[in-house]
Protein backbone atom coordinates (compact mmCIF):
# COMPACT_ATOMS: atom_id res chain seq x y z
CA UNK A 1 0.00 0.00 0.00
CA UNK A 2 1.24 3.08 -0.94
CA UNK A 3 2.73 5.12 1.84
CA UNK A 4 2.82 2.25 4.35
CA UNK A 5 6.61 1.01 5.66
CA UNK A 6 8.17 -0.82 3.14
CA UNK A 7 9.21 -4.57 3.32
CA UNK A 8 10.16 -5.25 6.49
CA UNK A 9 12.83 -7.30 5.96
CA UNK A 10 14.82 -4.63 4.83
CA UNK A 11 15.10 -2.74 8.04
CA UNK A 12 16.03 -5.71 9.93
CA UNK A 13 19.42 -7.00 11.03
CA UNK A 14 19.58 -10.71 10.61
CA UNK A 15 21.60 -11.32 13.48
CA UNK A 16 18.46 -10.34 15.58
CA UNK A 17 16.05 -12.77 14.25
CA UNK A 18 15.21 -15.41 16.67
CA UNK A 19 13.46 -17.72 13.63
CA UNK A 20 11.61 -18.40 10.35
CA UNK A 21 8.35 -18.04 12.35
CA UNK A 22 9.27 -14.66 14.04
CA UNK A 23 10.39 -13.38 10.13
CA UNK A 24 6.54 -14.67 9.06
CA UNK A 25 4.80 -13.19 11.91
CA UNK A 26 6.66 -9.87 11.11
CA UNK A 27 5.73 -9.61 7.50
CA UNK A 28 2.36 -10.25 8.36
CA UNK A 29 1.85 -7.49 10.92
CA UNK A 30 -0.95 -4.64 10.30
CA UNK A 31 1.46 -1.73 10.49
CA UNK A 32 -0.04 0.57 12.93
CA UNK A 33 -1.56 3.91 12.23
CA UNK A 34 -1.76 5.72 15.88
CA UNK A 35 2.18 5.91 17.21
CA UNK A 36 5.97 6.43 15.54
CA UNK A 37 5.62 3.27 13.04
CA UNK A 38 7.51 0.42 13.21
CA UNK A 39 10.89 1.96 12.18
CA UNK A 40 10.38 4.70 14.53
CA UNK A 41 10.37 2.44 17.91
CA UNK A 42 12.70 -0.12 16.59
CA UNK A 43 15.40 2.82 16.09
CA UNK A 44 14.17 4.03 20.13
CA UNK A 45 14.72 0.77 21.19
CA UNK A 46 17.96 -0.21 18.92
CA UNK A 47 19.76 3.29 19.91
CA UNK A 48 18.88 2.62 23.90
CA UNK A 49 20.06 -1.21 24.18
CA UNK A 50 23.30 0.02 22.73
CA UNK A 51 23.69 2.86 25.62
CA UNK A 52 22.39 -0.03 27.87
CA UNK A 53 25.29 -0.79 31.47
CA UNK A 54 25.74 -4.59 31.38
CA UNK A 55 23.55 -5.25 34.89
CA UNK A 56 20.27 -3.40 32.59
CA UNK A 57 21.35 -6.06 29.40
CA UNK A 58 21.30 -8.90 31.95
CA UNK A 59 17.45 -7.53 33.30
CA UNK A 60 16.60 -7.57 29.68
CA UNK A 61 17.54 -11.05 29.08
CA UNK A 62 16.20 -12.05 32.05
CA UNK A 63 13.03 -10.49 30.66
CA UNK A 64 12.67 -10.68 27.30
CA UNK A 65 14.74 -13.52 26.34
CA UNK A 66 17.20 -11.75 24.78
CA UNK A 67 18.62 -8.69 23.88
CA UNK A 68 17.33 -8.52 20.50
CA UNK A 69 13.74 -8.97 21.97
CA UNK A 70 13.83 -5.53 23.00
CA UNK A 71 14.46 -4.28 19.36
CA UNK A 72 11.59 -6.50 19.00
CA UNK A 73 9.56 -6.30 21.00
CA UNK A 74 9.37 -2.41 20.63
CA UNK A 75 6.42 -2.42 18.69
CA UNK A 76 4.57 -5.09 21.03
CA UNK A 77 1.80 -2.29 22.45
CA UNK A 78 0.90 -1.41 19.11
CA UNK A 79 0.13 -5.02 18.33
CA UNK A 80 -1.85 -5.99 21.25
CA UNK A 81 -4.44 -2.82 21.23
CA UNK A 82 -6.76 -4.48 19.14
CA UNK A 83 -7.25 -7.57 21.88
CA UNK A 84 -6.44 -5.05 24.76
CA UNK A 85 -8.50 -1.53 23.79
CA UNK A 86 -7.88 0.04 26.99
CA UNK A 87 -4.49 0.91 26.17
CA UNK A 88 -5.10 2.64 23.08
CA UNK A 89 -5.04 6.11 24.88
CA UNK A 90 -2.21 5.14 27.27
CA UNK A 91 0.48 6.18 23.54
CA UNK A 92 -0.44 9.87 23.68
CA UNK A 93 -1.66 12.81 25.72
CA UNK A 94 -3.98 15.20 24.17
CA UNK A 95 -2.22 18.59 25.90
CA UNK A 96 -4.44 21.39 23.97
CA UNK A 97 -2.90 23.01 21.31
CA UNK A 98 -3.08 26.19 23.34
CA UNK A 99 -2.13 25.60 26.31
CA UNK A 100 1.58 25.90 27.82
CA UNK A 101 1.60 22.29 29.29
CA UNK A 102 0.72 18.95 30.33
CA UNK A 103 -1.94 19.29 33.36
CA UNK A 104 -2.45 15.94 34.78
CA UNK A 105 -6.12 16.94 35.77
CA UNK A 106 -6.69 18.42 32.40
CA UNK A 107 -4.62 16.01 30.20
CA UNK A 108 -4.57 12.60 32.60
CA UNK A 109 -8.04 11.56 33.94
CA UNK A 110 -7.44 8.19 35.73
CA UNK A 111 -4.00 8.01 34.25
CA UNK A 112 -5.04 7.41 30.70
CA UNK A 113 -2.16 8.90 29.18
CA UNK A 114 1.14 8.31 28.09
CA UNK A 115 3.05 10.08 30.79
CA UNK A 116 0.85 8.19 33.80
CA UNK A 117 1.68 5.34 32.38
CA UNK A 118 5.73 5.49 31.51
CA UNK A 119 5.32 6.71 35.62
CA UNK A 120 3.64 3.02 36.02
CA UNK A 121 5.83 1.25 34.17
CA UNK A 122 9.08 2.49 36.06
CA UNK A 123 7.35 1.79 39.61
CA UNK A 124 6.87 -1.66 38.28
CA UNK A 125 9.56 -2.45 37.24
CA UNK A 126 11.52 -1.09 40.56
CA UNK A 127 9.59 -3.55 42.18
CA UNK A 128 11.42 -6.70 42.43
CA UNK A 129 8.77 -8.61 43.90
CA UNK A 130 6.21 -8.22 41.29
CA UNK A 131 5.53 -11.23 39.23
CA UNK A 132 8.32 -11.74 36.52
CA UNK A 133 5.36 -11.57 33.61
CA UNK A 134 4.08 -7.84 34.85
CA UNK A 135 7.49 -6.91 34.93
CA UNK A 136 8.08 -7.98 31.48
CA UNK A 137 4.76 -6.34 30.05
CA UNK A 138 6.19 -3.38 32.25
CA UNK A 139 9.13 -3.36 30.35
CA UNK A 140 7.96 -3.87 26.95
CA UNK A 141 5.31 -0.65 27.58
CA UNK A 142 8.00 1.40 28.43
CA UNK A 143 10.30 0.63 25.64
CA UNK A 144 7.53 1.73 23.32
CA UNK A 145 5.91 5.03 25.07
CA UNK A 146 9.39 6.49 25.88
CA UNK A 147 9.46 7.19 22.43
CA UNK A 148 5.28 7.57 21.45
CA UNK A 149 5.98 10.65 24.24
CA UNK A 150 8.93 12.41 21.90
CA UNK A 151 6.76 12.14 19.00
CA UNK A 152 4.99 16.02 18.24
CA UNK A 153 1.90 15.06 17.75
CA UNK A 154 1.76 12.13 20.47
CA UNK A 155 1.42 15.91 22.84
CA UNK A 156 -0.87 17.49 21.84
CA UNK A 157 -4.26 18.19 20.32
CA UNK A 158 -6.62 20.43 18.46
CA UNK A 159 -9.65 19.17 18.59
CA UNK A 160 -8.13 17.02 15.58
CA UNK A 161 -7.14 13.37 17.45
CA UNK A 162 -3.44 14.39 17.31
CA UNK A 163 -3.43 15.49 13.34
CA UNK A 164 -5.11 12.21 12.70
CA UNK A 165 -8.39 14.51 11.28
CA UNK A 166 -6.17 16.52 9.67
CA UNK A 167 -5.94 15.53 5.80
CA UNK A 168 -2.47 16.14 4.11
CA UNK A 169 -1.61 15.56 0.43
CA UNK A 170 2.04 15.34 -0.52
CA UNK A 171 2.36 15.50 -4.84
CA UNK A 172 0.27 12.18 -5.00
CA UNK A 173 -0.05 10.80 -1.61
CA UNK A 174 -3.15 11.41 0.49
CA UNK A 175 -2.52 10.93 4.20
CA UNK A 176 -2.93 12.54 7.51
CA UNK A 177 -0.34 14.80 9.31
CA UNK A 178 -0.39 12.55 12.00
CA UNK A 179 0.53 9.18 10.16
CA UNK A 180 2.97 11.53 8.13
CA UNK A 181 5.26 12.59 11.29
CA UNK A 182 4.82 8.94 12.54
CA UNK A 183 6.16 7.38 9.46
CA UNK A 184 6.95 9.28 6.52
CA UNK A 185 9.45 11.60 8.05
CA UNK A 186 10.89 8.34 9.66
CA UNK A 187 11.52 7.09 6.69
CA UNK A 188 13.58 9.87 5.62
CA UNK A 189 16.31 8.34 7.70
CA UNK A 190 16.29 5.34 5.69
CA UNK A 191 14.93 2.02 5.95
CA UNK A 192 17.99 0.20 8.00
CA UNK A 193 16.56 0.93 11.48
CA UNK A 194 19.51 -1.19 12.91
CA UNK A 195 21.95 1.19 10.95
CA UNK A 196 19.96 4.61 11.69
CA UNK A 197 20.34 3.51 15.65
CA UNK A 198 23.69 3.40 15.30
CA UNK A 199 24.62 6.55 13.65
CA UNK A 200 22.46 8.71 15.90
CA UNK A 201 23.99 6.88 18.73
CA UNK A 202 27.90 7.55 17.21
CA UNK A 203 26.70 11.15 17.01
CA UNK A 204 25.56 11.73 20.37
CA UNK A 205 28.28 14.17 21.82
CA UNK A 206 28.37 14.11 25.85
CA UNK A 207 26.87 17.49 26.19
CA UNK A 208 23.76 15.89 24.58
CA UNK A 209 23.90 13.04 26.60
CA UNK A 210 24.09 14.94 29.57
CA UNK A 211 21.43 17.71 28.57
CA UNK A 212 19.02 14.67 27.81
CA UNK A 213 19.52 12.22 30.37
CA UNK A 214 17.32 13.63 32.89
CA UNK A 215 13.70 14.94 33.69
CA UNK A 216 10.37 13.28 33.75
CA UNK A 217 7.71 12.25 31.80
CA UNK A 218 5.70 15.08 31.74
CA UNK A 219 8.84 17.31 31.22
CA UNK A 220 9.64 15.22 28.06
CA UNK A 221 5.89 15.79 27.03
CA UNK A 222 5.93 19.98 27.65
CA UNK A 223 9.08 19.35 25.07
CA UNK A 224 7.24 17.92 22.26
CA UNK A 225 4.24 19.98 22.77
CA UNK A 226 6.57 22.91 22.51
CA UNK A 227 7.37 21.42 19.10
CA UNK A 228 3.94 20.48 17.51
CA UNK A 229 2.58 24.74 18.72
CA UNK A 230 5.65 26.18 17.52
CA UNK A 231 6.80 24.10 14.58
CA UNK A 232 4.22 21.75 13.25
CA UNK A 233 0.57 23.36 13.23
CA UNK A 234 1.30 27.00 12.19
CA UNK A 235 2.07 25.76 9.17
CA UNK A 236 -1.31 23.85 9.15
CA UNK A 237 -3.27 27.34 10.19
CA UNK A 238 -6.06 25.10 11.44
CA UNK A 239 -7.00 23.71 8.37
CA UNK A 240 -8.35 20.16 7.85
CA UNK A 241 -7.25 19.40 4.98
CA UNK A 242 -4.46 20.96 3.03
CA UNK A 243 -1.14 20.48 0.49
CA UNK A 244 2.15 19.71 1.54
CA UNK A 245 5.03 20.56 0.09
CA UNK A 246 6.74 17.41 -1.91
CA UNK A 247 10.33 18.24 0.31
CA UNK A 248 7.39 18.24 3.73
CA UNK A 249 9.84 15.06 5.08
CA UNK A 250 13.01 15.85 4.10
CA UNK A 251 12.54 19.80 6.19
CA UNK A 252 11.16 18.24 8.76
CA UNK A 253 13.38 15.36 9.31
CA UNK A 254 15.99 17.06 11.60
CA UNK A 255 13.28 17.70 13.94
CA UNK A 256 12.27 13.95 14.18
CA UNK A 257 16.31 12.86 14.13
CA UNK A 258 16.82 14.80 17.50
CA UNK A 259 13.17 13.32 18.77
CA UNK A 260 14.44 9.93 18.31
CA UNK A 261 18.08 10.03 19.93
CA UNK A 262 16.24 12.15 22.48
CA UNK A 263 14.10 8.85 23.57
CA UNK A 264 16.59 6.80 23.03
CA UNK A 265 18.98 8.48 25.77
CA UNK A 266 16.19 9.16 27.91
CA UNK A 267 15.12 5.08 27.41
CA UNK A 268 18.69 3.90 28.20
CA UNK A 269 18.59 6.41 31.07
CA UNK A 270 15.49 5.29 33.08
CA UNK A 271 16.32 1.53 32.47
CA UNK A 272 20.25 1.51 33.75
CA UNK A 273 18.30 3.32 37.00
CA UNK A 274 15.47 0.94 37.32
CA UNK A 275 17.07 -2.07 35.92
CA UNK A 276 20.26 -2.24 37.62
CA UNK A 277 21.19 -5.57 38.63
ZN1 LIG B 1 2.34 3.83 20.31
Amino acid sequence: MHGQPRNRLFSLNFRQLPSLALLIGLLAAPSPALAWGAEGHEIVAALALRELTPAARGQVVRLLGSEAMMIHDANWADEIKDQRRDTGVWHYVDIPLAASGYDRRRDCVRGDCVVAQIEYDTRLLTDRGANPQARAEALRFLIHFVADVHQPLHAVDNGDRGGNDVHVSIGRERATLHKVWDVDVVQELGFDTGRTAEGLERGLTPAQRKAWAKGTPSAWADEAHVIAREQIYPAVGGRRSLRLPRDYSAREVAITRVQLAKAGVRLAWLMNRFLNG
